[in-house]
Parts: structure tokens; C-alpha cells; sequence
């Protein structure tokens, strides 16, 4: 078996009858790279980027953050990199950066929120992502935008981080995408607003199933509430890929559930792009897509998303891979 899918190492992601996808690699340092390529990734469709902040006691400097960018960048050989801007809070804490406790840290001062009002913090990390763009295909993602206003504050700082480089006159790329990460159901919701302003979007759904069901992703006793199959989890997932097409733009996903295997053929249905995930799911998932027909599995998505239970969708995905 493992031989058979190092055959796929090179191979495109296409169903039999010839819908292409990207299976693209969720990494959190520059030294996962090689890992990824390993495994196949046709891109980096997450880069966390909180290791450069973390495990430190001061913030990573523009040269540090270039360094890494870079690297990543460089390593990946022009394939797409999505490069996540600062995402802290919320369960990752920095200690140097003294932040009041709260009450609902998942709730609270997190992510783009923190940026925006730490717009020293963020115009460093911008500053070397536009600096880092000339060595590569990069994609500039933003987490937790809860609506429209975040994402202009946010593209505003972005026009004046490539104006000083311009002033500057240091080089940066002009063809940098510039996308959102869908996980809080606010966005998902308007979505269709946001994908006028978006390049892309990339669906957060460790996230968006904790805040759409109101269940803490890290809280065991209530974890079979925590349920990828919820029949709203799904249809918000529909609306979002549907409202980002309508605009032209792509969606990926890039929570656990774009390598969940059980679920990857009503994604493929909804007509999910881009697919991120750890790098040892994707020579699996594409095994998996490669034996898929695109015009069924659209069926198999329209059908699950007017069933009532978790039960019943799994059941129908079941029946549709078994037959
Ligand atoms: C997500 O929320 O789905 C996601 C990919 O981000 P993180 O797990 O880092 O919150
Ligand atoms: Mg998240």
C-alpha cells in the first residue's frame, strides 16, 4: 500500500473525470518543507506562523521573520505558499506580550484583532511577508476576520506597508493574493460581501465548528458535540465555497477536516479548490480523489446537505465510496 501511494508522489489531484484540485500542506516551520515535498504537497496552503513568536522572550525581528519567509518560499520553488499572519490568542499565549486574562480567551484579544490594534506588531510581519514575495508564490492569508470592516483595517495597513517599501525603494512582489481564513460563522454568513474583496478564502473549520456549535475544541467532556458532520457545519462550509465562486475566487479549507478521508468526497462535491492538511494525509487523500467522479460526488453534496443528522451523512457518504 505504501508503495502504491509513493507512486503518487508526482501525480495530479484529479478525479476520473478530470476535476483538478491542489492538496496543499499545512506547516508550522520552514524545516517542514522538505516533508511536504516529500509527501507530494503542490503547495503550502498554511504556514502558521506563531513558532517565530513563541518560545522566545521578545518579539522576532522583520530580518528573523524575512529569514523564514524566505526560506519557506525558496523551499517550496514557486509553487503557492498561504502564509497566515499573526494568530495568537486565544489558547497560544506569548509571554512576553502582557495580555489581560480573559474570561473567553476563544472569545477574546486574538489574531487579527490584536494586530489591528498592535499595528507595530503587524507591520513587521507585513513588512517582511512583501519583502520575502520576490523569492516565490505567495499568498497573504488574515485569521479570525469577522466581517468586512477587519478586512479593510487590514488591507489598508497592507497598501501602507507596500507604500513605505516603495518609498524605501526595496523590492516586493505586485501579484501577492491577498485572502481570508473563514472560521468564525459571521464570516461565513456575509461571505458573499467578503469574496468581493478577497483573492481567496480558506476555510478554518477547527474553528468555525467550535464557534458554529458553540463548543470549546478543547474542552473533552463535550467533545462528541464537536461533530464535523453537523448538518450546519456543512451547509455554512456549501455557502462559503458557493459565494467565493460567484466572485471568481477560490476557496480552500485548511482545518483538520480538508484530510479527514471521511469527508473529503462531499468537499470534492462542493467544489473545494484546495485542500490543506498534514503532510502525511496528502498522498492519501489524493489515492482517494484519483478514484472520485466529480459529477457524482456534486450529487452526493447536494444530498447531504438537506439530511437532518450526522448519522444520516455519514451513512450516504458511506454508501457512496462502498459502491
Ligand atoms: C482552523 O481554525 O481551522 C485553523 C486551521 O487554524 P488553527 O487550527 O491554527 O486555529
Ligand atoms: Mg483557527
Amino acid at each position: 500500500y505504501k508503495k502504491e501511494l509513493s507512486k503518487l508522489v508526482n501525480a495530479e489531484s484529479i478525479t476520473v473525470d478530470g476535476r483538478k484540485v491542489e492538496l496543499a500542506a499545512n506547516i508550522g516551520t520552514p524545516s517542514n518543507v522538505e516533508g511536504a515535498l516529500k509527501n507530494g504537497a503542490e503547495g503550502v496552503g498554511l504556514f502558521r506562523t506563531e513558532f517565530l513568536y513563541m518560545d522566545k522572550d521578545s518579539l522576532p525581528t522583520e530580518e528573523e521573520q524575512f529569514e523564514a519567509y524566505k526560506a519557506v518560499l525558496e523551499g517550496m520553488e514557486g509553487r503557492p505558499v498561504v502564509i497566515r499572519t499573526l494568530d495568537i490568542g486565544g489558547d497560544k499565549k506569548l509571554p512576553y506580550l502582557k495580555i489581560d486574562e480573559e474570561m473567553n480567551p476563544f472569545l477574546g484579544y486574538r489574531a487579527i484583532r490584536l494586530c489591528l490594534d498592535r499595528k507595530d506588531i503587524f507591520k513587521t510581519q507585513l513588512r517582511a511577508l512583501f519583502r520575502a514575495s520576490v523569492y516565490g508564490n505567495l499568498k497573504i492569508m488574515f485569521p479570525m476576520i469577522s466581517g468586512i470592516e477587519e478586512l479593510r483595517q487590514a488591507k489598508a495597513v497592507v497598501e501602507e506597508v507596500k507604500n513605505e517599501l516603495k518609498v524605501e525603494g526595496i523590492a516586493y512582489s505586485n501579484d501577492v493574493e491577498i485572502g481570508i481564513m473563514i472560521e468564525i460563522p459571521s464570516a461565513a454568513i456575509v461571505s458573499d460581501i467578503l469574496a468581493k474583496e478577497v483573492d481567496f478564502f480558506s476555510i478554518g473549520t477547527n474553528d468555525l465548528i467550535q464557534y458554529t456549535v458553540a463548543v470549546d475544541r478543547m474542552n473533552e467532556k463535550i467533545s462528541y458535540l464537536y461533530d464535523p458532520f453537523h448538518p450546519a457545519v456543512l451547509r455554512l462550509i456549501k455557502m462559503v465555497i458557493d459565494n467565493a465562486h460567484k466572485e471568481g475566487k477560490w476557496a480552500g479549507m485548511c482545518g483538520e477536516m480538508a484530510g479527514d478521508e471521511r469527508i473529503i468526497p462531499v468537499l470534492l462535491g462542493f467544489g473545494l479548490d484546495e485542500f490543506s492538511m498534514s503532510a502525511s494525509s496528502i498522498l492519501k487523500a489524493r489515492k482517494l480523489i484519483t478514484s472520485l467522479n466529480y459529477e457524482e460526488a456534486k450529487k452526493l453534496a447536494d444530498e447531504v446537505v438537506m439530511c437532518a443528522t450526522s448519522e444520516e451523512i455519514k451513512s450516504k457518504i458511506q454508501n457512496f465510496v462502498n459502491r
